[in-house]
C-alpha cells in the first residue's frame, strides 16, 4: 500500500469528518494501538467471510492478540474459526525467509483445508522488512488455482479504523466484479420479474442477529447478494456489483465501499440501522422507496405493520418493567444513536451516550433524538463513566465489554451491546430480546444481595 493511496483513505469524501479535516476520523494516540492497529481492523473487517481462510503473515502475537474478538456467526462453513499465521520468528528475518513461509503456507492451507479463497493478512514486521506480499500471492494463486488476495494494512499504517477501510477498498478493488449472481431462487416468495438484489455494507451478523432480519427480506422478495461481512461467502462479494442497492449498516468503518461502488456501478447507497422498531421500520420503507417498485412498498407496509403489531403485543409485557429507567449508554458508531432511539422507544431514559467512534452524521443523530443539550461522551474512562452514572443517577450501563468490571466493581447493572455480546439485538425479534435482556439484567437478585452489608461488618 503506498503513502498516497493511505492519505487518499483519509480523505473519504463521504464522511462528515472531512468537512473539519483531512486527518481520518480518529488520529492514532501513542499507545492506542493498544486498541487496535490497521492489521486489526482489517481482520476484524473480512474475518466473518466464512469459507476463506485467513494468513496472517507476521508474527504469532499479530493473529493472537485479536483473533476471533467479534462473534459474527456462519450459516455454514466453519473456515474462518480457524486461525493461520506464517508465524514469523526472528531467525527467519534475519536470513528473509518471509516470503517463502508465506507462500509454503498459502499451499499447505489449500491441500488441506480447500478455501474458496485465502486472505493474506500483513502486519508490521513483514512490511518493514519489504516482503513483496502481492508477487507472492500471484505465484501462489497460479499454483494453488483459487484467489489470494493480500490486504495490505500492517499495523504502523495508522488506527483500526484505517485498517476497516483499507480492507474494504482490497475488496472493491480486486473481488467485486469479478464474478456473477447464481440465479433467482427457484423456491423465492416472489418470482425474480418482481424481486430485487441488494448489498449490506458493515453488517456483521454479531450473535447471528442478522438472521432476524434476513427473513423479513426474503419475503419481500429482496435478495441480499452480499453482506460485507457477517456471514458471507467469497463468491458473494465477487457480485455485489449487481447489486441495485447498497444499505450502509455500519458508516465508519466501510463508508469508502459504499461510496467506491456508488462511482464504479452507479449503485445508490443509504444509511440506516436495523436496531429498534422505529429504525428496522425506516430501513424496510428505504429499500422499498429507493428501488422505486409500488408494488414491493405496499408488500413493505403491510410487513411492517403486521411485524410492529407482533413486537408490540410483547414489548407490552416487558414496558411497566423498563418504563422511566435510566441508562448509561457507552458504545460506538452507528449504536450510538441507534440504540438511543430503541431505548427511547422502550420508554426509557438515555442520560449520556458515547461518540468516541461517531462520526459527524451519528452525532447530528443523537442530537435530533436526545435534545441539542444532550451529553456525548468522547472518552469513557472507567472514572467518568462512573461520575456520570452517579451524577445522573443511572440505573443501568450498557456499554462494550471492556467496561463491565467498571460497572460491576459500582455494583451497577451491565449490559454487553458491543461485539463480543451474545444475544441478537436486530430487527423487530432482537429488540424484544433487548428489552428481555435489560429486564433480566435491571431485575437480577444479585444488585439487592452485593448492596446489603457483609455478615460480618
Ligand atoms: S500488525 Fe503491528 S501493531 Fe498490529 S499487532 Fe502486529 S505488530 Fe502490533
Amino acid at each position: 500500500m503506498k503513502g498516497n493511496e493511505i492519505a487518499a483513505l483519509l480523505d473519504e469524501p463521504a464522511c462528515g469528518h472531512n468537512g473539519k479535516s483531512k486527518s481520518g476520523c480518529s488520529a492514532p494516540k501513542p499507545g492506542a494501538t493498544a486498541g487496535g492497529c490497521a492489521f486489526d481492523g482489517a481482520q476484524i473487517t473480512l474475518l466473518p467471510v466464512a469459507d476463506v481462510a485467513h494468513l496472517v503473515h507476521g508474527p504469532i502475537g499479530c493473529t493472537g492478540s485479536s483473533w476471533d474478538n467479534r462473534g459474527s456467526h456462519s450459516s455454514g462453513p466453519t473456515l474462518y474459526r480457524l486461525g493461520f499465521t506464517t508465524d514469523l520468528s526472528e531467525q527467519d528475518v534475519i536470513m528473509g525467509r518471509g516470503e517463502r513461509r508465506l507462500y509454503h503456507g498459502i499451499k499447505h492451507i489449500v491441500e488441506r483445508h480447500q478455501p474458496a479463497a485465502v486472505f493474506i493478512y500483513n502486519t508490521c514486521v513483514p512490511a518493514m522488512e519489504g516482503d513483496d506480499i502481492e508477487a507472492v500471492c500471484r505465484a501462489a494463486q497460479a499454483k494453488v488455482g483459487v484467489p489470494v488476495i493480500a490486504v495490505d494494512a500492517a499495523g504502523f499504517f495508522g488506527s483500526k479504523n484505517l485498517g476497516n477501510r483499507l480492507a474494504g477498498e482490497v475488496m472493491v478493488n480486486k473481488v467485486v466484479g469479478t464474478a456473477e449472481p447464481a440465479p433467482w431462487p427457484a423456491d423465492a416468495a416472489i418470482p425474480a420479474e418482481r424481486g430485487h438484489s441488494i448489498g449490506l455494507i458493515g453488517e456483521f451478523n454479531i450473535a447471528g442477529e442478522f438472521w432476524n432480519v434476513q427473513p423479513l427480506l426474503d419475503e419481500l422478495g429482496v435478495r441480499v447478494l452480499c453482506t460485507l461481512s457477517g456471514d458471507a461467502r467469497f463468491a458473494e462479494i465477487q457480485t455485489l456489483h449487481r447489486s441495485e442497492l447498497n444499505m450502509l449498516v455500519c458508516s465508519r468503518a466501510l463508508i469508502n465501499v459504499a461510496r467506491k461502488l456508488e462511482e464504479n456501478y452507479d449503485t445508490p447507497w443509504f444509511e440506516g440501522s436495523f436496531y429498534g422498531i422505529r429504525d428496522v421500520s425506516t430501513s424496510l420503507r428505504t429499500i422499498a422507496s429507493m428501488l422505486h417498485d409500488p408494488d414491493l412498498q405496499a408488500r413493505t407496509e403491510a410487513l411492517i405493520q403486521r411485524e410492529e403489531a407482533a413486537a408490540e403485543a410483547q414489548l407490552a409485557k416487558l414496558r411497566p418493567r423498563l418504563a422511566g429507567k435510566r441508562v448509561l449508554l457507552y458504545t460506538g458508531g452507528v449504536k450510538s444513536w441507534s440504540v438511543v432511539s430503541a431505548l427511547q422507544d422502550l420508554g426509557m431514559t438515555v442520560v449520556a451516550t458515547g461518540t468516541r467512534k461517531s462520526t459527524e452524521e451519528d452525532k447530528a443523530r443523537i442530537r435530533a433524538l436526545m435534545g441539542e443539550d444532550a451529553l456525548m461522551l468522547d472518552e469513557g474512562n472507567p472514572r467518568t463513566l462512573l461520575d456520570v452514572a452517579y451524577q445522573y443517577k443511572a440505573d443501568l450501563m450498557i456499554a462494550g465489554g471492556r467496561n463491565m468490571f467498571t460497572a460491576y466493581k459500582a455494583k451497577l447493572p451491565f449490559l454487553d451491546i458491543n461485539q463480543e455480546r451474545e444475544h441478537a439485538f436486530a430487527g423487530y425479534n432482537g429488540m424484544v430480546e433487548l428489552a428481555r435482556q435489560i429486564c433480566l439484567t435491571l431485575e437480577s437478585p444479585i444488585w439487592s444481595q452485593v448492596k446489603q452489608r457483609a455478615p460480618w461488618q
